[in-house]
């Protein structure tokens, strides 16, 4: 990035640390491979993770002197539904990772947007709250799943949801803090009202009943062993390539596999050979050839099939 931008940026930095009483660990030009679980990407201008309890407030501020100085700012969960340029992200990556935590609210649960879907699972189990065992094992935080609306084993982040606490900084001058009730009929798949708007979303709440322990706890084992023997983590990933087209009739995987394209590779980037729909990194794969991959399986589709694909993993940076 250019001098100035970079003075512009340290600029904001600086005031929101002598404005806010945060610990916050800042990096320059840090390697979004670090952040992402596909492990690519090229570096960001600035990586921000605010830590603790003055999270709220540092972005606040981080986020009004940013738009006032144009400067792009990218929310970053556990970018496990990301595949960052190779060139980078330019501006600043604001990491939710150091907000996190749980509290018992009359309906269920609320969780701090950075807690990660398997802290989340976790609490939820050890407080006998059933509700999330859908989210043990899938990698991201709670932020990252309400802004997917991210969904597994029958269920979905918009049949729990009850409330979301942001901070909208699109539409006002000043960032406002807002609580929103959350309504099913806005979300949809692989949407939810969030995408397209500029809101960081602090908090969500969720309704879940009380139940017996060892039940929940059985069910986030049996999930968790589901992913293990699928294959989820034995390579840098980010899940689901494409999103499963409901009208077509056949998940995704079984379209890519029945034209015999598991395991097709271009570079380091390849059809998982025990997972159509799931593009791993072998090793050293750059972001393009991920990029490559996708669009090729999915000109390939189209052409044996007449099916269009559309990606679910979200490309970000330059
Ligand atoms: C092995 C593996 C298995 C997976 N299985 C599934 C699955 O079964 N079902 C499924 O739905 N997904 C699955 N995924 C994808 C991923 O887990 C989900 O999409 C998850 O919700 C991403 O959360 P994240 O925090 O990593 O979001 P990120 O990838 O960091 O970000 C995704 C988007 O959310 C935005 N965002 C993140 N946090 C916030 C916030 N606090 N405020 C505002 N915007 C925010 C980001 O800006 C970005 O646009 C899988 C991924 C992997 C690696």
């Amino acid at each position: 990035m250019s001098k100035t931008g970079a003075d512009k940026i340290h600029q904001i930095i600086d005031k929101c640390r002598r404005n806010c009483r945060c610990e916050v660990d800042i990096r320059y030009d840090e390697s979004m491979q670090d952040h992402t679980t596909f492990k690519v990407g090229g570096p960001a201008d600035f990586w921000v993770r605010p830590l603790g309890e003055g999270f709220p407030e540092f972005s606040s501020v981080l986020l009004r002197l940013a738009k006032e100085a144009a400067v792009p700012v990218f929310i970053l969960g556990g970018g496990a539904n990301i595949v960052v340029s190779d060139k980078g992200i330019r501006g600043i990556v604001l990491d939710t990772g150091g907000w996190k935590g749980c509290g018992v609210i009359d309906e269920g649960l609320i969780f701090k947007s950075g807690t990660t879907m398997d802290e989340a699972a976790d609490c939820a189990a050890d407080l006998s709250f059933s509700g999330l065992e859908f989210l043990a094992g899938m990698p991201g935080t709670i932020g990252g799943a309400v802004w997917m609306n991210a969904r597994c084993y029958g269920k979905e982040i918009a049949d729990v949801l009850t409330w979301t606490e942001v901070i909208d900084f699109g539409a006002a001058a000043e960032p406002e803090k807002k609580r929103l009730p959350a309504d099913k009929a806005d979300f949809g798949y692989k949407l939810s009202p969030f995408q397209g708007k500029d809101f960081l979303i602090l908090n969500a709440a969720f309704k879940l009943d009380k139940s017996d322990k060892t039940k929940i706890l059985n069910e986030m084992k049996k999930n968790r062993n589901d992913r293990k023997e699928k294959g989820h983590y034995s390579f840098p990933c980010a899940g689901s390539a494409f999103k499963n087209n409901r009208r077509i009739g056949k998940p995704t995987g079984q379209i890519i596999d029945e034209l015999g394209l598991k395991g097709f590779s271009k570079g380091g980037a390849q059809i998982a050979p025990f997972h159509g729909n799931i593009v791993i990194n072998t090793g050293g794969a750059a972001a393009a050839d991920i990029r490559a991959l996708i669009d090729i399986v999915a000109a390939e589709v189209k052409k044996k099939t007449g099916f269009v694909l559309e990606p679910e993993i979200l490309f970000v940076g330059e």
